[in-house]
Formats: structure tokens, C-alpha cells, sequence
């Protein structure tokens, strides 16, 4: 059966990073990733060309493993370099965010190594506001505030760390350290919890196994250089091309 043409309505909503549109298909949005890239809350602004087909690219990948593994997200397919085709979703106001090794905040904020070990992996959430700075809260303050009943961050929680082991599996045979990465969840029509917005080197930190050499945000983040080719070696390690 031929796939039915996808065709951009107006903008809903404009992020940092991706633009969101509704489209002629009902309860089906269409995402497209800019090329914009911001840290520190926004507070530093920078286009890198290219970032945002690689990080169409490098989501779906990874939308697609988790698929196959039976994790449920908002991904359909992608569309076009910088679009892709996602199920409407109502986002919980949360981060969540998973390590396996101490760094960034949590390096900072506990003045600890980063690349410190964990004895297990953690699940942490934050609520999502750049005016606040994404603060840590607690999952009896998710709860008592209305953001997610507490059988909702229970499934978050098994969820995500159900996408580290996927991901940090799949990766660690492409010679790539997960150290830790940020999810953000909706529920679809049908009120099924599922992983969405995106999983890119924007969101994840990735390091190379023998030589710890990063390979994505913060390389922006500490001006490091190289960004763009960092995001193209995610990319190409991780069996893809730009379309
Ligand atoms: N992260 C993100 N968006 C945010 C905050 C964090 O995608 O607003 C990701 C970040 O790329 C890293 C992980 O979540 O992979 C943990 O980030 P951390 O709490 O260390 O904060 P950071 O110091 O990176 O802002």
C-alpha cells in the first residue's frame, strides 16, 4: 500500500531545537529538528549546521531500536532530513534522566569525577523549566503536585530503565559509553505511557569506550570544538547515513 502523503500544517509549538507541526493525519504531528543548538537554559545560542538532520537521523534510529525491543514512544517514521512523523503525545512536565556514570550536574552538584562509577543505574526527575533551571524534585513532589500519579512515575521509571539497557547495550558494541541521557514521556490517546521528544547527542552523553573522548553536547557546551563531526561519528557508528 503506498503511504499516504504527509503534508505540514501550522506550527504548534517552537523549542530550542525542533519546531513542532500538526499535519493532515489525525492524532500525528511532525517534528523538524533545526539546526540551533542552546545550553545552560538557553543562555548560550549557537547554529551548527547540519545538527539537526544528524539528530533526525540518530533518533530515529534509536526510536526504531526501541520499537523493536517493545518500548513504546511517539515515533512513526522519518519523513524527510529534518522531519519526522510522531504520534501525538501529552508530555508529562518532566526530565528523566538515567546515569551509569557520574557527570555534568551530578558531577558539579556532589563534587565527584566525572566518570565515577555508579553501583547501579539511577533514574532522576527533573521538572522542566528554563526559568528554574530544570530543577531535581523528588517523586513524592511529582506526585503530591499533579505532574504524574505515582503508578505513572513507577512505569516512567521501569520504562527508562528499561531504554538504558537497550541503548547501552547496542552501543557498547559500536564502541560507545551511554553515561547518561534524558527522556521525556507523553501518554497517547489511548493513555499509554510512552518515550518521546528525542534521543540524540543533544540529549545524551557519549563517550568512546577506550579513549573516553565525547562525542556529544558537551562538546558544544564546553567549546570543545568539533561538534558537528562528533555528531556525525554517532551517526556513522551507529550504521547510519543522511538521507
Ligand atoms: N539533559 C538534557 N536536557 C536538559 C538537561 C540534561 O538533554 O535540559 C541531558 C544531558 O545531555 C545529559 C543528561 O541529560 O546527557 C544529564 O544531564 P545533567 O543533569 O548532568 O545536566 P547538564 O549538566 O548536562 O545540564
Amino acid at each position: 500500500m503506498a503511504m499516504e502523503e504527509i503534508r505540514r500544517g501550522e506550527m504548534l509549538y517552537e523549542g530550542k531545537a525542533k519546531q513542532l507541526y500538526t499535519c493532515n493525519l489525525p492524532d500525528c504531528y511532525v517534528m523538524f529538528y533545526k539546526d540551533d543548538a542552546t545550553a545552560f537554559d538557553g543562555k548560550k545560542k549557537a547554529k551548527i549546521s547540519g545538527k539537526g538532520a544528524l539528530n533526525n537521523a540518530i533518533s530515529a534510529i534509536f526510536f526504531e531500536m526501541l520499537q523493536q525491543a517493545g518500548v513504546p514512544t511517539h515515533h512513526v517514521r522519518k519523513l524527510s532530513e529534518n522531519e519526522s512523523l510522531v504520534r501525538k503525545v501529552d508530555l508529562f512536565p518532566l526530565e528523566v534522566i538515567v546515569r551509569n556514570l557520574v557527570a555534568g550536574s551530578m558531577a558539579k552538584r556532589l563534587g565527584l569525577q566525572e566518570g565515577t562509577p555508579l553501583r547501579h543505574p539511577t533514574v532522576e526527575f527533573d521538572y522542566k523549566s528554563d526559568p528554574l533551571g530544570d530543577p531535581l524534585v523528588t517523586e513524592e513532589q511529582v506526585a503530591v503536585l499533579g505532574w504524574a500519579t505515582e503508578e505513572e512515575v513507577d512505569e516512567m521509571r521501569r520504562l527508562a530503565l528499561r531504554v538504558n539497557d537497550v541503548l547501552s547495550a547496542d552501543l557498547l558494541r559500536r564502541n560507545v559509553l551511554l553515561v547518561d541521557f534524558k527522556l521525556e514521556f507523553g501518554k497517547d490517546t489511548d493513555g499509554q505511557i510512552v518515550v518521546a521528544d528525542e534521543i540524540s547527542p543533544d540529549t545524551c552523553r557519549f563517550w568512546d569506550v577506550q579513549t573516553h573522548a565525547k562525542l556529544d553536547k558537551d562538546r558544544f557546551r564546553r567549546d570543545m570544538g568539533g561538534v558537528e563531526e562528533a555528531y556525525q561519528e554517532m551517526l556513522h557508528r551507529l550504521g547510519g547515513v543522511l538521507a
